[in-house]
C-alpha cells in the first residue's frame, strides 16, 4: 500500500490517536535504505523507477496549513503529527526543515498535539538528521533484531554501491539508539517465519535474548512491541496473538524497561 497523498488523515492510529500524517517522499513511490520483509508498502524493487520528485518544505507548508485549518473548521481533533509514509522519512532531501515547519504549525494549530517519526534509523548517523529527530517529541527508532545477521535477514539493509539510498552499518545504527537513549521509543514488530527457505524470525531464544541484552544498553524511554497488521511482501510470516507479544514484553520489562504492546 503506496501512500498517494503528502498530507493524510488524520487516520485512527492503534499506536498514536488521531494521527495526521506527513508523508515527504515521492507520491506513489518507495524509497527506504532497508527493504523489510513485512513491509506494508512492498518490496523496494516493484517501486524504484523513474524520476524522485518532492514537494518543497514550501508547497508541503501550504497543504498541510489548508488541510489544519479545514480540521479547525470542523472540529476534528489532531492528537499526533506524524512523518511517515513511502518509505524512510529522514531521506527528504531537506528533513531539517520539514521538521521545523511541522513543528511551528503544530504549535499554531494543535499546539497540545505531539510530533512523531516513524524512522528505521539509519539516517541518525548524519549529525543534522540526529539533531531534527532530536526535536521531535515521539522519536519512534525502528530495531527488529538482536544480531547484525537477523537484521540482514529481516530488514534487508542496503549495501554500498547497491544503487539504493545508504543507510548504516549494524555497530553505527547501535551507537545512535544509545546515543538517543531514554529521548528515544523503540520499535519492534516481532513476528516468526521462513524466507526463501530461511528461518527469520526474531523471537528465536537466543535471537530475543541478544535483543534484550540490547535494550539494556540502550535504556529507551519505553519499547512498542507490535505485530503483523496488513499484507506483506513475504507470505511466509506468522503474525503474533497478544498474547505472545504480552509474554515476550514481559522478559523486557523484568529488566526495568516499560514495554506497550500492540496487538
Ligand atoms: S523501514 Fe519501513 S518503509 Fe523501509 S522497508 Fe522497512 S518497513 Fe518498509
Amino acid at each position: 500500500m503506496l501512500f498517494e497523498n503528502a498530507i493524510v488523515g488524520p487516520i485512527h492510529s492503534r499506536r498514536l490517536g488521531s494521527s495526521l500524517g506527513v508523508n515527504l517522499l515521492p507520491l506513489k513511490h518507495k524509497y527506504c535504505s532497508y527493504d523489510c520483509i513485512y513491509c506494508e508498502c512492498g518490496w523496494n524493487r516493484e517501486s524504484e523507477q523513474g524520476v524522485l520528485e518532492y514537494a518543497t518544505p514550501g508547497e508541503l507548508s501550504e497543504l498541510l496549513e489548508r488541510r489544519l485549518r479545514q480540521l479547525v473548521e470542523q472540529g476534528i481533533g489532531v492528537d499526533s503529527f506524524t512523518f511517515a509514509g513511502n518509505g524512510e522519512p529522514t531521506l527528504y532531501p531537506d528533513f531539517p526543515a520539514a521538521v521545523d515547519m511541522v513543528i511551528s504549525l503544530r504549535d499554531r494549530y494543535f499546539p497540545q498535539a505531539v510530533t512523531t517519526v516513524l524512522t528505521n534509523a539509519t539516517q541518525l548517523v548524519r549529525p543534522e538528521i540526529f539533531d531534527a529527530v532530536m526535536k521531535l517529541d515521539n522519536p519512534v527508532l525502528k530495531l527488529d533484531a538482536g544480531t547484525s545477521a537477523m537484521r540482514c535477514l529481516i530488514n534487508r539493509p542496503s549495501m554500498p554501491g547497491d544503487g539504493r539510498p545508504q543507510g548504516c552499518s549494524w555497530d553505527e545504527l547501535l551507537d545512535r539508539l544509545r546515543a538517543f537513549g531514554n529521548h528515544g521509543i523503540v520499535q519492534t514488530l516481532l513476528f516468526d517465519g521462513t524466507s526463501d527457505g530461511q528461518v527469520v524470525s526474531n523471537i528465536l531464544p537466543d535471537e530475543f535474548g541478544a535483543y534484550v541484552e540490547l535494550l539494556k544498553s540502550i535504556r529507551p524511554k519505553y519499547v512498542m512491541l507490535y505485530s503483523l497488521d496488513r499484507a506483506t511482501p513475504e507470505k511466509s510470516l506468522r503474525k503474533l496473538s497478544v498474547d505472545e507479544l504480552e509474554v515476550h514484553a514481559d522478559v523486557i520489562r523484568r529488566e526495568g524497561i516499560e514495554v506497550k504492546v500492540y496487538g
